[in-house]
């Protein structure tokens, strides 16, 4: 596309991509990341807006009047950060809002980063879990699957049922909207519905609506019965922008035997177990062991940024024409994920706050 690209020295490196690899690509690695800053006109990174406050602010300060930035920015909440990119006039896309179309799927970073952790999620359950997954026919008898429950059948959660079953574990699933059961059952495993109103779900973009308090409860009474047969139960049940519902309550755990696995792939979003430390793994008194990993792409840090990379380098070929930035304001990515245009808001979600 005729874009130079510069680079943070050791940008790559624990992701186990070295400097030589990208100068060879073609790009300039640079050690200062002021120096960068000050030199680039579009700034691409994983958290650009949602990285620590102060990181962040010192990063817009350093970078240009005018400048683009592209990353995911948390831009459900209300943020100092956005008012310095106003003030900037600077231009933001916040990657967490590319619409659920398929002709957007080669940009979403979100489903890339949950295909990973729905596979990761699986591999930690399985470790810290005291039972084999598989069924084993052995001498010393027949060892049964593994019993996995997985709450919540978006994109983590149907990676996780595909991993769970690839290893032989026995699966359930359920999510709140129950066109998933389809896809569930197509990867073998069975779909546990409820006995709930579910007509109002369904948000926008395809995503869960959050719902009332009484709602949870309902859905934590009817899933007792699943958690005494579980001995692994994953949650990934998400609603954008609001905080994780807790969904596995007290009474849920204790359904639990002892030496049962919760691992709560809902962490970032302040996780669905309600005994959850998030970003540990503890023991309950029950000998049940709860697991909140933060942060978990970052475990497959290969995988994730070539997956990372792929769709960042799809969505500048959206908006760069001959070298230069040409958005097209009817493309439903661009409306969609573009939050401040030249220092102006574009999207109600975001009400800055004084800087
Ligand atoms: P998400 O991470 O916001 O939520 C994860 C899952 O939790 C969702 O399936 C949601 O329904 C479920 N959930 C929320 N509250 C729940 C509750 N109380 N009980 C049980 N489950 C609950 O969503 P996601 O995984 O990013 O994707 C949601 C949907 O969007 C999926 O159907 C996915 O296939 C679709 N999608 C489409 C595209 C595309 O077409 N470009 C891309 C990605 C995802």
């Amino acid at each position: 596309m005729g874009i130079s690209v510069i680079l943070q020295a050791k940008a790559g490196s624990d992701a186990g991509y070295s400097d030589a690899m990208y100068v060879e690509k073609g790009a300039k690695v640079v050690p200062s990341r002021k120096v960068i800053l000050r030199t680039v006109n579009i700034l691409v990174s994983i958290r650009s807006g949602a990285a620590d406050i102060e990181t962040t602010k010192r990063a817009l300060n350093d970078l240009k009047l005018g400048s683009v930035i592209i990353g995911l920015m948390n831009p459900y909440k209300p943020a100092d950060v956005f008012a310095i990119m106003v003030r900037k006039k600077m231009t933001a896309f916040a990657l967490e809002l590319v619409p659920r179309i398929s002709r957007a799927q080669d940009v979403d970073v979100l489903s890339s980063i949950a295909s990973v952790v729905g596979y990761k999620g699986v591999l930690m359950a399985a470790s810290l879990s005291k039972k084999m997954f598989p069924m084993m026919i052995t001498a010393a008898g027949t060892v049964s699957p593994a019993k996995v429950f997985v709450i919540g059948a978006g994109v983590a959660g149907l990676q996780a049922i595909a991993m769970a079953k690839r290893i032989g574990a026995s699966v359930s699933a359920y999510d709140i909207r129950p066109e998933v059961k389809e896809q569930v059952e197509s990867l073998g495993a069975r779909f546990i519905s409820f006995d709930l109103e579910v007509d109002q779900v369904k948000g926008e973009g395809g995503y869960a609506r959050k719902m009332d308090e009484d709602f949870y409860r309902k859905q934590r009474v009817q899933m007792e019965h699943i958690f005494s047969e579980s001995d692994v139960v994953i949650t990934t049940a998400a609603v954008p922008g609001k905080k994780a519902p807790i969904l596995v309550s007290k009474n849920l755990l204790a359904a639990l035997k002892p030496g049962s696995v919760v691992v709560d792939l809902s962490a970032d979003s302040g996780g669905n177990c309600v005994d959850a430390v998030l970003g540990k793994t503890i023991t309950t008194k029950n000998g049940v062991i709860i697991s909140a990993p933060l942060n978990v792409a970052s475990d497959i840090a290969t995988h994730a940024s070539q997956m990372l990379s792929k769709n960042l380098c799809n969505f500048i070929t959206h908006i760069i024409k001959n070298k230069h930035l040409s958005l097209d304001m009817d493309d439903e990515v661009i409306q969609n994920t573009l939050i401040i245009h030249q220092g102006a808001f574009r999207r109600n979600a975001i009400i800055p706050k004084k800087d």
